[in-house]
């Protein structure tokens, strides 16, 4: 997204598809959409649907997604924007599948204006819309991909547009069977292209994004943070599924088969390395700090809990049959309590339901308390042996760091921390100098 804004962003990305078509001459561009536009679709239906005024900030955005090239025809995306948005505010309402169709129209726009552009510049290329091939079930909002399906349609697309074709395509958007429009999640457009990769047999993925690659920990927070060089798929899949945005969680699994390589580079420094995603085994282990603040932690307590079988598996019962997943999933020994995290948008939902679930067991008071805890944050620590971390434990403690939960996986070398939200960048500065040394600095 970022590296298609407005600006020097776009020119950089039209230099790169030049430079790489002469390279490669068999290349598929997926896009993003355009700088912050999923973001502000969103806040768009969100502001029709509570009965606002939407209309300034649609023409903000139209006016920005236009800037580029004034001359391009958007007449069907900014109508069925502007139709779609009227119906919400009017219902004060929106179904997930309304959702989706209003957020897909940023990839769309993306696409069809960057073709545009590179046809100005003399560069032939070809939409593709995903619509047609990714196809996925009807799970709005984090659609999930029907392989065998979406191979077979892609294959016979592609086949038809012959191979020195420069093909853009809308990343993050799929269609179901009834051919609705569906997405495949936040940050999805790497997955889309992921997708592609593996149907088309592509020899390699370069991913551009606005920064140098995958860190040992946010950059913007930690003052030394390294870009990692080189990073097999388990640890990429690894980082991803524990917050480290630039990936799709889902992005990995279609390269790992065709071992295709994945690369982040920069769009902004095209001099960067970058992160290498490969089937190469790496020398030492992979160890990265990720932090996911759109998180809360729910907690069960009561003193009836001890003892009674069967208790368990209602609680994720009833998250499982309303979709909420939960992580870090901990219990004392004496089990009083149970914990874990829930997504924020999940929360609420999770909280009623469970008091639903166990009503008798609150009014007999053998569950004395359900409830949220709002301001918390996950620290993840991917590649970490439990063994190797009892230092990274004492300086928290010594900083006055609470930990809520610790937790750590017998499969993979992670751990889990639950901190306080206002703590979590002192945690992340402090575990990250434990593992990669102190900065000198203060
Ligand atoms: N535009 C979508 C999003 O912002 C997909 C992507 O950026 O990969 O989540
Ligand atoms: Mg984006």
């Amino acid at each position: 997204g970022n590296s298609l804004a407005n600006g020097q962003g776009l020119a950089n990305v039209i230099a790169i598809i030049k430079d790489q078509y002469k390279k490669y001459k068999q290349i598929g561009i997926v896009v993003s959409a355009r700088g912050e536009a999923t973001v502000e679709l969103q806040h768009l239906i969100d502001t029709a649907k509570s009965g606002l005024d939407y209309t300034p900030a649609l023409t903000t955005f139209k006016k920005y997604q236009i800037e580029p090239l004034q001359t391009i025809d958007f007449t069907e995306e900014f109508q069925l924007l502007s139709d779609t948005l009227k119906g919400v505010q009017l219902t004060k309402d929106y179904s997930p599948k309304i959702q989706d169709l209003i957020l897909a129209q940023g990839e769309l726009l993306s696409s069809k204006i960057l073709s545009a552009l590179l046809n100005q510049e003399g560069l032939k290329s070809k939409t593709i819309d995903s619509r047609e091939f990714l196809k996925t079930d009807s799970n709005f909002g984090n659609a999930n991909v029907d392989q065998q399906a979406s191979a077979s349609h892609t294959k016979t697309v592609f086949k038809s547009v012959g191979k020195t074709t420069l093909t853009i395509i809308p990343g993050f958007i799929a269609s179901n069977e009834k051919d609705e429009t569906t997405t495949l999640g936040r940050n999805g457009s790497n997955y889309t292209a992921s997708l592609l990769a593996n149907y088309l047999d592509a020899s390699e993925i370069l991913n551009y994004t606005h920064v140098n690659g995958i860190y040992t920990a946010n950059p913007e927070i930690v003052a030394n943070a390294k870009v990692i060089r080189q990073i097999n798929y388990t640890e990429a899949s690894e980082l991803a599924s524990f917050g480290a945005s630039i990936l799709h969680t889902k992005t990995i699994v279609p390269l790992i088969d065709k071992k295709i390589p994945f690369r982040i580079l920069n769009t902004f420094k095209p001099e960067e390395e970058g992160t290498l995603i490969s089937d190469e085994k790496t020398q030492s282990a992979i160890k990265s700090i990720s932090i996911q603040d759109d998180v809360d932690l729910l907690n069960i307590s009561g003193k009836g809990l001890l003892g009674k079988s069967g208790i368990d598996a209602r609680i994720f019962s009833v998250l499982g049959r309303d979709g909420i997943s939960a992580g870090i999933i901990s219990q004392g020994s004496s089990e009083r309590g149970v914990s874990f995290i829930i997504k924020k948008v999940d929360a609420d939902k999770a909280l009623v339901a469970l008091k639903n679930e166990f009503k008798h067991e609150i009014t007999v008071n053998d569950i004395h308390s359900i409830k949220l805890i709002r301001n918390i944050a996950v620290v993840t620590i991917v590649g970490q042996k439990v063994n190797d971390f009892s230092n990274s434990l004492n300086y928290l403690k010594k900083n006055k760091i609470d930990i809520h939960l610790i937790n750590s996986t017998v499969s993979a070398n992670n751990i889990g921390l639950v901190v306080d939200k206002d703590d979590v960048k002192k945690a992340v500065n402090i575990i990250h100098s434990q593992i990669f040394g102190a900065v000198k600095t203060m």
